[in-house]
């Protein structure tokens, strides 16, 4: 499944005897995975596994240990989704394809008491928080499998929402939309046939687009 990704710029060359070619230098392109705040380590390397079995891109990732307080609404106690999104689509590096921001704050929007994530529809960034998938959060056991099996739904989620895709109404496909956290253990981490086909289709104009 691992198809490195190329994207290639046109370099003019003039030869010693006047003639001018057209070279390709061809550039690898990433999937960030950036920790914002106080992530543990093994669940940043899971989720850069997760994405990395189910993306056709190689991963990078960026540890940024600062807590991001411009997007906090002291009176709910949580932070502003979109604000964070905003801020790490303003900082993407150059040879960024996706990234997804993993934090273990509350998440919300103005309209909705929380959120487990935020994506740009179609644009480069998503967020997840691992604050309402620990089930800790619930008052039970620490359980790190169950854990990690709701981060990489949520993260593939997310991204798949970055590539362009809709909620999805097949409610064992990863794009169905997760209320509950019920609802996000109920779901595979997969896409279904359709929302599969729409995914490589996007992919793939996205490359040709680029070269
Ligand atoms: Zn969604
Ligand atoms: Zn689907």
């Amino acid at each position: 499944m691992l198809l490195f990704k190329l994207f290639s710029l046109c370099v003019k060359k003039i030869d010693s005897d006047g003639f001018s070619t057209i070279m390709y230098v061809k550039r690898m392109k990433y999937l960030y995975v950036k920790s914002i705040g106080t992530v543990e380590r093994q669940i940043i390397d899971h989720v850069a596994a997760a994405l990395d079995s189910m993306f056709p891109l190689p991963y990078r990732i960026i540890e940024d240990t600062t807590y991001p307080l411009f997007a906090f609404e002291p009176r709910r106690n949580q932070y502003y989704a979109k604000e964070i999104i905003k801020q790490l689509s303003a900082d993407v590096p150059s040879d960024c394809e996706k990234m997804v921001g993993i934090t273990d704050i509350d998440l919300c929007t103005p309209v909705l008491t929380f959120v487990y994530g935020e994506a740009q529809l179609g644009g480069d960034v998503a967020i997840i928080s691992l604050k309402r998938l620990r089930q800790e959060f619930y008052h039970l056991p620490r359980n790190d499998t169950v854990l990690c099996d709701r981060i990489a739904k949520e993260c593939i989620h997310e991204l798949g929402h970055c590539y362009g895709l809709f909620h999805c109404f097949n409610h064992t496909c990863v794009m169905c939309f997760s209320s509950s956290i019920v609802s996000i253990d109920n779901k595979e981490d997969t896409f279904c046939a359709g929302c599969r086909e729409f995914l490589h289709g996007r992919m793939r104009k996205e490359y040709h687009e680029q070269i």
